[in-house]
């Protein structure tokens, strides 16, 4: 800092001094000294120094050392090696402020030529504090969104619609293994096995960034499986409870469904707890495009032990800061509480005893059947004759394997398609399939009868005694397709049968 200036070098300091950066040329003495020659006003704002605050600290021989403790010894080397090869540097690091903050310099640096035999270079210094924290804190949001992640036990993902590409956070390990990023996802969904090939659709239309935004109105509708069905029903069942049903099925099916869903006080209650753990675990998710909780797209994966379990998503789509849709969401293993929820639901729908249906279940699965008027319908109900009778003289036991052999021959004769159960003490519904001329069903239930009855003697050869069947018989055809209509029509022709003296099948008229 010694040459008088020119005018010439006066204008052009003058244009130095203005800019928002610092400018500064060194001189390099030997390795561990330099000197600055000159310096711009901007180098001296850099760390909020004044050019006396920087000349007293030159004169006392105590000049401020600014640079970061962590930076000290690469930065130093880093510019010996830059005197010494004469490659431009370009590098970023950390000097104090007067007043104790840290300053994040962007520095470049070129040796300019030689000065009394050593090496002069320029440096132009900016000051990216900002833009340096703004980086800094990205780095920590992502680092913290990981630890978070980890912690959780749902598989986080970003869809990147337009690249086809899946990105998993959290705990994929499990069903992923190391392959956070999938390439070309649409092709991983169909090829590699890892989604159950039944349910691919449903995370291609998950995926579908304009079907996720139409269902995100209407509802998702998936396909039901049984989880579904299960979940819808148990919903119903518990709408119904507090009185906010609003059934808009035919009427049949309303008045049934709740009854039909839960059998048993204690097993009702088992399955809402799980509901509502369900019920409470969406609850967070309030966003509009967020998918209705009843109709949680469900799907299997594999895990890396090769056993697929279920899984539900819920997603949303977004635009990013590129303008590219994404969907972002969470996928939640759903095995445990599926499985029980259909344990469940199995064990509200069958009858202990003859581990046939239940009165809810057979009734529910007769109404199903009377939607396909495409056939004609055989309602039989079926009662043994005089079984208080069998009680007293054999004893109660006895009388349960009776009932019992009843169901087993039932099951017997009856077809897949055909609805048998066990609608309470030693009552039985059976549905089969008719023919739409009354006289043919008629024969159809005749004939199922004398089946019935020859079956019926192999098996109370077994028992050791004998007992006889009365039914009634109603055909919708002839009675209509209403379960409560042809339920009493056959209840009342079963009436009397045993009015007529027992052991005998009534055809409704
Ligand atoms: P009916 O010919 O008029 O049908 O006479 P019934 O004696 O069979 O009379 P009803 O069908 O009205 O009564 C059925 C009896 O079955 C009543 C009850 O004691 C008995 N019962 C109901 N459930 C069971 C059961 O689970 N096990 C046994 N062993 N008996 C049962
Ligand atoms: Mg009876």
């Amino acid at each position: 800092m010694s040459d008088k200036p020119t005018n010439d070098a006066l204008e052009f300091e003058k244009i130095l001094n203005a800019l928002d950066c610092g400018v500064v040329k060194i001189i390099f003495t030997d390795k561990d000294h330099r000197t600055v020659q000159w310096a711009n006003d901007g180098f001296f704002r850099l760390t909020g120094s004044t050019r006396e605050d920087y000349a007293d600290a030159e004169r006392s021989g105590n000049p401020r050392n600014v640079l970061h403790p962590d930076d000290f010894e690469w930065v130093f080397k880093a510019f010996a090696d830059h005197v010494e090869t004469r490659e431009p540097l370009d590098i970023v690091y950390r000097v104090f402020h007067k007043d104790g903050h840290i300053v994040w310099l962007h520095v470049t640096s070129s040796v300019i030529g030689i000065e009394d035999g050593n090496p002069v270079f320029i440096n132009v210094m900016t000051d990216i504090t900002e833009h340096k924290n703004l980086q800094l804190r990205l780095q920590w949001e992502q680092e913290r969104d990981r630890i978070i992640s980890s912690l959780s036990n749902e598989i986080i993902f970003e869809y990147r619609c337009d690249e086809d590409v899946m990105l998993h956070f959290g705990r994929y390990y499990e069903v992923l293994g190391d392959r956070a990023m999938i390439k070309h996802y649409h092709h991983f969904l169909r090829n590699e096995g890892v989604i159950h090939p039944d349910d691919v659709h449903v995370l291609e239309s998950l995926l579908d960034p304009q079907e996720l935004e139409r269902h995100s109105l209407t509802g998702y509708a998936a396909d039901a499986n049984a989880e579904e069905a299960a979940l819808l029903r148990l919903r119903a069942s518990d709408e119904a409870d507090t009185g906010a049903a609003t059934a808009t099925k035919d009427k049949d099916t309303a008045s049934v469904e709740p009854k039909a869903a839960v059998d048993s006080e204690l097993v009702s209650r088992e399955i809402k707890e799980i509901w509502h753990q369900f019920h409470d675990s969406m609850q967070h998710n309030t966003e509009s495009n967020v998918l209705l909780l009843e109709k949680i797209p469900r799907f299997r994966l594999r895990l890396l032990s090769g056993e697929y379990q279920w899984y539900w998503a819920v997603c949303t789509t977004v635009v990013d800061f590129t303008g590219q849709k994404v969907i972002l969401g969470k996928i939640v293993n759903s095995h445990e509480a599926m499985t029980t929820i259909e344990r469940l639901k199995e064990r509200s729908e069958t009858d202990s005893l003859t581990s046939l249906l239940n009165r809810g279940a057979g009734e529910q699965a007769v109404i199903q059947c009377l939607n396909d008027n495409s056939v004609s319908w055989i309602l039989m109900v079926i009662d043994i004759d005089d079984f208080k009778q069998v009680n007293d003289t054999y004893g109660h036991s006895r009388g349960d394997a009776a009932i019992k052999s009843l169901g087993d021959c039932l099951r017997k004769i009856c077809r897949s398609t055909d609805v048998v159960a066990r609608l309470g003490g030693d009552e039985f519904l059976v549905l089969l399939r008719g023919s739409f001329s009354p006289d043919s069903s008629r024969k159809i239930a005749y004939s199922f009868w004398n089946r019935l009855q020859q079956k019926l003697k192999e098996h109370t050869a077994a028992l050791g005694f004998s007992f006889t069947l009365s039914a009634g018989v109603a055909i919708s055809s002839q009675h209509g397709v209403v379960y409560a209509v042809l339920f009493d029509c056959a209840d009342a022709a079963l009436y009397t049968s045993k009015r007529a003296g027992r052991n005998r099948l009534t055809v409704a008229p």
